[in-house]
């Protein structure tokens, strides 16, 4: 079913988000982690991750309909460090209201780059889905810009790393150039709407 996403509408917070029905997982990561390219083979769209790169747009929430009463939403990708901090905070209050209010949310997709897990934001992305009590799958992508033994010791140590972890959690190795980890993917989206 996900190659049926449809853009619904960009909001700058949740006044003028979708209403909240149904259910919703958000994908967020650290710009350039490969999130864009992660919901296009998903969807298997190119439209999609275009939407949320429009100029004006990447700084919004913007959702998609998979079916009826399910749905994606694409957070702002987090990387502007240089922004000014009034900027930055705006971003920090869209996140966590969305997160912190929104019913319809069952769960998140974190999106790594592989050779670069683990960074602080992706830590506080995870300490608010503790907060939320928020079930979360890692994709750990561009999994084909290394090795198979450094990608899977990179799985490993990220496993490692977020065992013991209060929430529901599980992470995989993804490939948006070469389309690898697309079923898991899709399995775990399925476990995500199930709950
Ligand atoms: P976003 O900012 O998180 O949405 O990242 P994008 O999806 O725009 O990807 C950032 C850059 O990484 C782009 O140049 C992509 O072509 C590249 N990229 C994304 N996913 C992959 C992947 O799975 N493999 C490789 N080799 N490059 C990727």
């Amino acid at each position: 079913v996900y190659h049926q996403a449809k853009f619904i509408n960009s909001a700058p917070n949740l006044k003028h988000a979708p209403p909240d029905h149904g259910l919703e997982v958000a994908f967020a990561g650290r710009s350039n982690a490969g999130k864009s390219s992660a919901l296009n083979t998903l969807t298997r769209q190119n439209a999609l991750a275009r939407i949320s790169k429009t100029p004006g747009r990447t700084q919004m929430l913007n959702f998609f309909e998979i079916t009826e009463g399910q749905r994606f939403v694409d957070l702002p990708g987090y990387g502007f460090a240089t922004a000014p901090l009034a900027a930055i905070q705006q971003w920090r209050k869209a996140i966590e209201d969305y997160l912190n209010r929104r019913k319809s949310l069952c769960g998140i997709v974190l999106v790594m780059d592989v050779r670069h897990p683990l960074a602080e934001f992706d830590w506080q992305m995870l300490q608010w889905c503790e907060h939320a009590q928020l079930p979360a799958h890692i994709l750990l992508t561009k999994a084909d810009k290394l090795s198979f033994g450094a990608a899977k010791n990179a799985l490993l140590e990220v496993q490692k790393e977020l065992s013991g972890a209060p929430i529901p959690l599980s992470v995989q190795l993804f490939s948006s150039l070469k389309k690898n980890g697309v079923d898991e993917a899709h399995a775990a989206l399925d476990r995500l709407f199930a709950r």
